[in-house]
């Protein structure tokens, strides 16, 4: 996997639109320079990303969403379709986050739906799976990742990039991190069901395994070292520019 490393940031249900858009500012300006090595994805709230996108678009960093919805268009009040997304600008959609599939119900199956629906629209899916804590303590995290993986990746034909994110929910922040021993054997498990459902020379070429859960600038280069790990998903400290600067360094040192 020789694909630009990726780091993405979530900023969840944290900031109003003209806070995300001073925050999208400052990092334009202050990350510009970094993401000619580092592909920089900032996911700001749905209402924040057409202010968002009047900074980044000028720039070398790129706009994407949190999620989306399962089906393409109609009568379902207050979703965003993958098609909006795109007219917004936003090249990413996170799909499948925890946050979703533990608070709000989405299933397997919505999760496959959004990501055909994603890709029909031209948008990326960044796919998020991974164990809860109960799920680790009853020995069943590789079994809860390939379900999850496999339900997410169904009739996908693998011809576009694809972003496929190992977050182990306990590791989310404050709970985290995940060690890298812990994460390295999950990340090999991915990557050999990818071509166990995949050509080899499409998985090489479209797709990326990341890293998420209380990632920092402390401990991101340990992450971004281990094998097909070739990003990461950071949330909490996506928030502050001086912490996300810290670790979009620690990341382009990797790339070197
Ligand atoms: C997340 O929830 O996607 C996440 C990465 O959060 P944090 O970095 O705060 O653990």
């Amino acid at each position: 996997m020789k694909q630009k490393t990726i780091i993405i940031a979530n900023w969840k249900m944290n900031f109003e639109p003209n806070i995300e858009a001073g925050l999208a500012e400052k990092f334009v300006s202050g990350l510009t320079r970094l993401a000619n090595d580092v592909e920089i994805v900032l996911c700001p709230s749905h209402v924040g990303l057409h202010q968002v996108n009047q900074f980044i678009k000028k720039s070398n960093l790129v706009l994407g969403a949190q999620n989306m919805s399962w089906v393409r268009q109609g009568a379902f009040t207050g979703e965003i379709s993958a098609e909006m997304l795109d007219d917004v600008g936003a090249k990413y959609c996170i799909i499948g986050h925890s946050d979703r599939r533990i608070k709000l119900g989405e299933t397997d199956k919505m999760v496959n739906q959004k990501v055909l629906c994603a890709l029909v629209d031209d948008v990326l899916p960044i796919i998020c799976v991974g164990e809860t804590y109960n799920e680790r303590s009853e020995g069943k995290k590789e079994i809860v990742v390939q379900r999850q993986l496999e339900a997410a990746l169904k009739n996908v034909s693998g011809q576009k990039p694809i972003v496929i994110t190992y977050e182990p929910v306990w590791a989310i922040s404050p709970g985290g991190p995940a060690m890298p021993d812990d994460i390295q054997p999950m990340i090999e498990l991915i990557y050999q069901s990818l071509i166990d459902y995949f050509p080899l020379e499409l998985v090489e070429e479209n797709f990326r395994i990341i890293y998420g859960g209380s990632v920092d600038g402390s401990n991101v280069s340990g992450f971004l070292e281990l094998d097909k790990v070739s990003g990461a998903l950071v949330g909490a400290a996506s928030l502050s520019y001086d912490k996300f600067k810290t670790i979009i360094e620690q990341a382009k040192k990797n790339t070197c």
